[in-house]
């Protein structure tokens, strides 16, 4: 095979995380607790304001299978905060100096759910310096698998001023799409004067666009809002995480500041509530253009609903991988309207596609596995062309293109240039 592909585009990357993971400390291949003494910091950005901070660990790998005590962080860390989090990113295992700082008490050493997320924001965060290692590794990382092209979902303006002075700097190899990820709706106004703010900014390589929400959860947690109950029976839909109320403001006020609007919508309900909302915000007399961001199930009124608005459908493959050994018993039902991309194609609703760095590692070739393989499962075969479907829609957009030559990256172009890929 050889593959000659223009501005190799991830259109849905978290990129700044994409960098922390390859430089922080990673506890995936942690034998025990016992051997977190031994583990190199070496060359890594693990430290954040004087905090050991570490992720990945999981005891089901360990021999005895026994979660991990604060003595034994304590016994080897006594005199600086470790915070540790679990594979599942749900729990975190922290010393007593961590505890003290956050001003919490926990016998264990373990904390959960909303202790834990609470607490890690509570973290100093990293240095600027340590932000452009990750920033360069990210961008390593995504050139190595032959992306020229990517859109982030998780701007601040922090990470916006340090790409701006870095590509004046001359150290940017991608150019980058950029969204602001809110949670409320009170942090629309502020979102959207950054957004206005970096506009402002004469850059070339990135280019700021819009607001990013999430709707509703995941299928892995059936969390994800769907039309049918999980697995076939009860009363689990899953859930939103917005009321439509809110989220007519962030269409109203984001398209009438001229952005875009981008809603994560994993279920078939999600989706189609979003894009009933969008017709009828639009009816209104505001347009714009609407980004659904995984949108892995859709039923066909949904799709049919979106052809007179300006939606573009952000695909990651690569998640039916992980997600096939449970798709079908989850979905039962609502299976046949599983990703999508046939149907979405066949209607002309503009698709591209992604891998969700670091949910999924970064790769063209999982994305064209997982659409190599999904018909055997029953899912609608992509007849489209995935050089154009994951190539950067904007033809003008930097001189880049990618050589794949037996399912190998063999040479990339950025920005007329050829890059060191060692
Ligand atoms: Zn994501």
């Amino acid at each position: 095979m050889h593959l000659k592909i223009p501005r190799l585009y991830d259109s849905h990357t978290h990129f700044l995380a994409t960098g922390e993971f390859a430089t922080g400390l990673m506890l995936f291949d942690l034998p025990s607790a016992e051997a977190i003494r031994y583990v190199s910091l070496q060359g890594k950005t693990a430290f954040r304001g004087g905090w050991l901070v570490g992720f990945g660990w999981d005891e089901n790998k360990w021999a005895d299978k026994k979660l991990p005590t604060k003595q034994q962080l304590d016994d080897i860390f006594p005199n600086y905060p470790v915070y540790l989090a679990r594979a599942d990113g749900h729990t975190a295992w922290v010393n007593s100096q961590a505890l003290k700082a956050l001003g919490l008490q926990s016998e264990s050493g373990l904390l959960s759910e909303k202790d834990h997320l609470q607490s890690f924001d509570k973290i100093p965060p990293y240095e600027k310096a340590q932000q452009r290692l990750q920033i360069l590794a990210a961008c390593k990382m995504f050139n190595r698998a032959g992306f020229t092209h990517i859109r982030d979902m998780s701007c601040t303006d922090s990470l916006w001023n340090l790409l701006v002075e870095m590509e004046n700097a001359g150290e940017l190899t991608l150019a980058i799409e950029e969204n602001y990820t809110i949670h409320e709706l009170n942090q629309l106004d502020r979102a959207i004067a950054s957004i206005l703010v970096a506009r402002q900014q004469p850059t070339r390589l990135l280019r700021a666009k819009g607001i990013k929400f999430f709707y509703d959860g995941s299928l892995g947690s059936e969390t994800a809002l769907l039309s049918r109950p999980y697995n076939g029976e009860g009363n689990n839909f899953g859930k939103t995480l917005w009321s439509l109320e809110d989220a007519e403001e962030v269409l109203k006020l984001t398209w009438a500041a001229g952005l875009e609007v981008s809603v994560h919508t994993i279920g078939d309900e999600a989706a189609h509530q979003i894009v009933k909302l969008a017709r009828k915000v639009s009816a209104q007399g505001f347009v714009g253009r609407l980004n659904l961001e995984h949108a892995q199930v859709l039923r066909s009124e949904t799709i049919q609903m979106m052809k007179p608005l300006h939606v573009r459908c952000h695909m990651q493959p690569c998640h039916w991988l992980s997600d096939r050994k449970w798709l079908q018993q989850k979905l039962r039902g609502l299976y046949s309207y599983a990703f999508p991309w046939e149907a979405l194609k066949n209607a002309q609703i503009p698709i591209s596609f992604g891998c969700d760095s670091p949910i999924e590692p970064t790769s063209f070739f999982a994305n064209k596995q997982a659409l190599e393989e999904s018909p055997k499962e029953r899912i609608k075969r992509f007849t489209g062309d995935l050089s154009v479907y994951h190539a950067h829609p904007d033809a003008t957009w930097t001189d880049s293109w990618t050589v794949i030559e037996d399912d190998r990256i063999q040479e990339v172009v950025f920005d007329g240039k050829a890059l060191d890929l060692t």
